[in-house]
């Protein structure tokens, strides 16, 4: 069993490769990204306070986030948890340390997805998702093989995410250096860190990953 975070900007392909390893090692993707689109859907309080938010492009709050990640860390986690999109602050990195040791389990590797800033708009703007499965794909590099209809599920409830266009891009990438970016040197100094180039196609980034997971175990 491993346990590994996904560390990169908005649109690095985190949840390409997280997605790909709930396939492939049966693994356990946690994304709060994901949560907090949910919660807004349901409805319920804290999603509305979180909607408007997200749409900014700003980071909602640690407390919120770790609860989110807190009430997941339970029960059987078959292949192991992938942190993706979280955590994005030190504090979240902190408590997530904690959560993991009272577990008795530890973090085996923080793999860093390196994407220039320019790649990152054009990989945004095309982003579209199955709204059934979850299955990502973009325009240009991944579309469906039939026109309005996912691959994986058949469903024709393709969506494009709100905050995906490059205004809250920008937005989006100054929360990330400024207040992400510091957990790469915080994870190299645990020895924990490890990166791709996620410059890649979507199957040659699935190998680095791969290598650095196989390396890793034991
Ligand atoms: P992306 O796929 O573009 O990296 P996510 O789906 O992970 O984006 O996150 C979308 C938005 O949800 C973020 O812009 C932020 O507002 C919020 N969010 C997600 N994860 C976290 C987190 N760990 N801490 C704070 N905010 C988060
Ligand atoms: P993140 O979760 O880091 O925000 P996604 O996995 O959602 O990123 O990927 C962002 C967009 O880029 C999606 O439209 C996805 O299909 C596409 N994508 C992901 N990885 C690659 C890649 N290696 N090459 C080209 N396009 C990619
Ligand atoms: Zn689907």
């Amino acid at each position: 069993m491993v346990n590994i975070i996904l560390l990169g900007p908005p649109g690095a392909g985190k949840g390409t490769q997280a997605r790909k390893l709930v396939e492939e090692r049966n693994m356990v993707q946690l994304s709060t990204g994901d949560m907090l689109r949910e919660a807004q859907s349901s409805g319920t309080e804290m999603g509305k306070r979180v909607a408007e938010v997200m749409s900014r492009g700003e980071l909602v709050t640690d407390e919120i986030v770790i609860g989110l990640i807190e009430e997941k860390l339970v029960g059987d986690s078959a292949g192991g948890f992938i942190f993706d999109g979280f955590p994005r602050t030190l504090p979240q990195a902190d408590a997530l340390g904690r959560l993991l040791a009272r577990m008795g389990q530890r973090l085996d590797a923080v793999v860093e997805m390196r994407v220039d800033d320019a790649a990152l708009v054009a990989r945004i703007t095309g982003r579209f998702t199955c709204g059934n499965c979850g299955e990502v794909y973009h325009d240009q590099t991944k579309p469906t093989a039939v026109e309005g209809t996912c691959d994986v599920c058949g469903s024709h409830d393709l969506r494009r995410r709100a905050d995906d266009n490059a205004d809250s891009l920008k937005q989006r990438l100054m929360e990330y250096y400024k207040k992400t970016s510091p957990l790469i040197g915080y994870y190299y100094a645990l020895g924990d860190l490890f990166s791709v180039d996620g410059l890649g196609e979507i199957d040659a980034v699935a190998g680095e990953v791969a290598a650095i997971l196989d390396q890793d175990r034991g």
